[in-house]
């Protein structure tokens, strides 16, 4: 390409200024990311690009300064992003438009492209993702496309770099040129064309600074936020100049007669927006994909169809889970053979370099053995788990998760991206605390981050699925004993996500009232996953990141227990007395000293609760390996186990305070104590009353 990201070749004094314009996923970031030489994340995620990201490139010695700026829908913003969208559109003052659009749903990204048009004529409209329009058979005419628009448009295939050459040309073409373009004008209601025509010389008189029939027929909707921004830009207030207030007031009553409320307005203009984007699609685009969008639709009606979408979910979610479970079982026990047998030669290295036999006890048999727990535990239904997940993410389907559980959502006042935030929980609370960004309303964010510690996250999982294997499933490792445990951790899940709801329903009727607001959630087309990247992606970012925090603090963790489990005072260690003085409380709920205080000792991070009980069980003081979880059962039940305490432990694992990282996160994205410890009380209050209802009501009915 001719473009060049140095500053050497660059002559033109003063940059030009770009703004890269689109709805969000159409390859905004890939166009930017190409021309600039920046990195910025390419994800699936609403609302990735939140602020204006800026970068330069330069071509024919002209600097072009390039402004990323948050995808959106319609320059009727209904969210933050959307608004630094608009504002940058109609106010940034940019030399130029590129607006970027989705070739394969041509009418959805031109209702954006008609109404930037109404802003501005300095627009080059890039329509990308052609391969992919090319697979699904729809052929876009691109001249027949600018001819219907009346700016330049030009195709490219982002991911590929074809066709941004091109765009660099017409941007320059477009900037350097004295004429102008003479872009589509959307003719509304009779009405509403009415009122523009008395409105639009009044505003011509008054400012030279924007487009006066767009800002006529921004007036006529009378949206309080644009308005405020307009006037802003402006430094006054045009609603309120003589005579501009007076006409409008008139304009207002009459258009009243034919819209009775300021919405039925909008929806009226939106509409007539539609129509103009399908007239020009049909003169545009051949589509000639029936039997692919049959096939689409088929997918869309078993994954998000109302007799289909939640039943196929949990299948999908207990297929995921029956592969975790099962297929970890094998890699587990070599993992754990393989490095408890490490143990011997570590140990005799250490030995035979002189360290002192307390150093070797505490590096050896406190920090290695927890250690070696804590991989050979976690490591394999990880490396499981995130590449499924990641798959079911490049595939497309969970922005249909969060479409299935929209309703619930929306019922509770909350928002439907909360699903997402949710999923990202079942990975690592701490990244779901913080992937609540992609919503939008303060309201529903806080109760996004607040309930995101009901759902399980993987340093939870061993816990639970250890305790399900031991006491509740009869019988040998086999196919059906793995598909019972999956089934049975698929039904704490759904406790999880049940209670997630309910607790966000609780709070948007008490401590966070309010509506929800209404978003528009994309569902993108199915697409074929990218296995090599996916992998990657999911052991670098995910497996690889969530063991390394773990073992990180699991190091740490083990010294400190070890010599909680040594060191004694009045003929009991440390560990014996905390636990004894536990003890009478957390009977009250089904759980006894031991456990307690490994959950709390575990604050850091959860993956570390089992070790600790355990090796408080032990009389020989430290982590011993046992061959397989028959063991371990013998060693609860001696410790007093029953099936109500392993119900329990596995009820409080799910619902107890969050860990240290994901508590620190909530506190960075609330910035507020407050609701940094109603994260914390919230769960745990709710484990400990679950807890105490099942472990009454069994002790009244004499169940153990
Ligand atoms: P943005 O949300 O508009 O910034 O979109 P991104 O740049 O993040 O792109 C969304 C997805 O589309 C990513 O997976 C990109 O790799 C992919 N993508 C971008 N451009 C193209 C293209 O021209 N063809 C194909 N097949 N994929 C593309």
């Amino acid at each position: 390409m001719n473009t060049t990201k140095s500053s050497q070749c660059a002559q033109n004094e003063k940059p030009v200024v770009i703004a890269l314009a689109g709805n969000p996923n159409v390859g905004k970031s890939t166009v930017f990311n190409a021309l600039t030489g920046m990195h910025q994340h390419t994800g699936n995620w609403p609302g990735k690009t939140v602020g204006n990201a800026r970068g330069w490139y330069t071509f024919k010695n002209q600097i072009y300064n390039l402004v990323d700026i948050p995808g959106s829908y319609s320059l009727v913003a209904h969210s933050a992003e959307e608004e630094i969208a608009r504002d940058f559109i109609c106010f940034g003052e940019a030399d130029a438009t590129i607006i970027v659009c989705d070739a394969t749903c041509l009418v959805r990204n031109l209702n954006l492209v008609l109404q930037i048009l109404e802003v501005t004529d300095k627009a080059v409209v890039c329509v990308n993702l052609m391969d992919e329009a090319a697979r699904k058979h729809i052929f876009v005419d691109c001249n027949a496309l600018s001819e219907a628009l009346g700016v330049p448009v030009v195709a490219t295939c982002a991911k590929k770099n074809d066709g941004l050459e091109t765009i660099c040309k017409t941007v320059y073409e477009l900037t350097h040129r004295k004429d102008q373009c003479a872009p589509k004008t959307v003719t509304y209601h009779p009405v509403v064309e009415t009122a523009l025509t008395e409105i639009i010389p009044l505003i011509e008189s008054a400012t030279s600074k924007i487009n006066p029939r767009w800002t006529a027929l921004m007036l006529l909707q009378n949206d309080d936020s644009l308005l405020r921004s307009m006037e802003q830009y402006l430094g006054f207030d045009l609603k309120q100049q003589e005579p501009i207030a007076s006409v409008l007031a008139s304009c207002y009553s009459r258009l009243e007669q034919t819209f009775p409320n300021a919405q039925s307005l909008r929806d009226d203009i939106v509409a007539h927006l539609f129509k103009a984007a399908e007239e020009i699609c049909h003169q545009a685009v051949r589509y000639e994909n029936k039997a692919y969008m049959q096939k689409q639709l088929r997918w869309d009606r078993l994954l998000t169809g109302k007799a289909f979408g939640i039943p196929t979910m949990i299948l999908l979610l207990l297929f995921i889970l029956w592969l975790t479970v099962s297929g970890a079982n094998y890699p587990s026990a070599l993992l754990s053979d393989w490095l408890f047998g490490l143990e011997k030669p570590l140990s005799s290295a250490l030995l035979a370099i002189g360290t002192p036999l307390w150093l070797h006890n505490a590096l050896v048999l406190g920090i290695y053995r927890v250690v070696a727990w804590v991989v050979s535990v976690m490591l394999p239904p990880m490396a499981i788990f995130f590449p499924l997940f990641t798959l079911l993410e490049d595939l497309g389907y969970l922005p249909r998760v969060a479409f299935n559980l929209d309703h619930c959502f929306k019922k509770c006042h909350a928002c439907g991206k909360q699903a997402l935030t949710m999923c990202m929980g079942f990975g690592c609370n701490a990244v779901g605390v913080t992937g609540c960004r992609i919503i939008d309303s303060p309201r529903e964010r806080l109760l996004a981050i607040i309930t995101n510690n009901f759902v399980p996250c993987n340093g939870r999982f061993p816990t639970i699925i250890s305790i399900i294997t031991m006491f509740f499933i009869v019988g040998n490792a086999g196919i059906i004993s793995s598909f019972l445990s999956a089934a049975m951790l698929t039904g704490v899940i759904l406790l999880g996500i049940l209670l997630t709801i309910g607790i966000s329903k609780l709070l948007s009727v008490t401590l966070l009232k309010g509506v929800p607001s209404s978003f528009t959630l994309e569902l993108p087309p199915y697409r074929p996953p990218q296995v090599g990247k996916v992998i990657v992606r999911s052991i670098f970012d995910r497996t690889l990141f969530v063991l390394g925090r773990a073992v990180s603090v699991a190091a740490p963790a083990g010294l400190i227990i070890y010599i909680m489990a040594n060191v004694t005072v009045g003929g009991n260690t440390l560990l014996a007395h905390t636990a004894g003085f536990l003890d009478p409380f957390a009977r009250l709920f089904g759980l006894d000293g031991v456990i307690l205080m490994a959950f709390i000792l575990g604050f850091p991070a959860n993956e570390i609760v089992m070790p600790i009980a355990i090796m408080a069980y032990l009389s020989g003081s430290t982590l011993t390996e046992f061959e397989n979880l028959s063991t371990l059962k013998t060693l609860l039940v001696d410790n007093g186990w029953t099936w109500l305490t392993a119900t329990c432990t596995m009820l409080f694992s799910l619902l107890h305070f969050p860990c240290s990282t994901t508590l620190l996160s909530i506190k960075k994205e609330t910035g507020s104590i407050k609701w940094t410890l109603l994260g914390f009380l919230l769960p745990t209050i709710c484990g400990m009353l679950l807890c105490f209802l099942l472990a009454s009501t069994a002790r009244f009915f004499g169940l153990v």
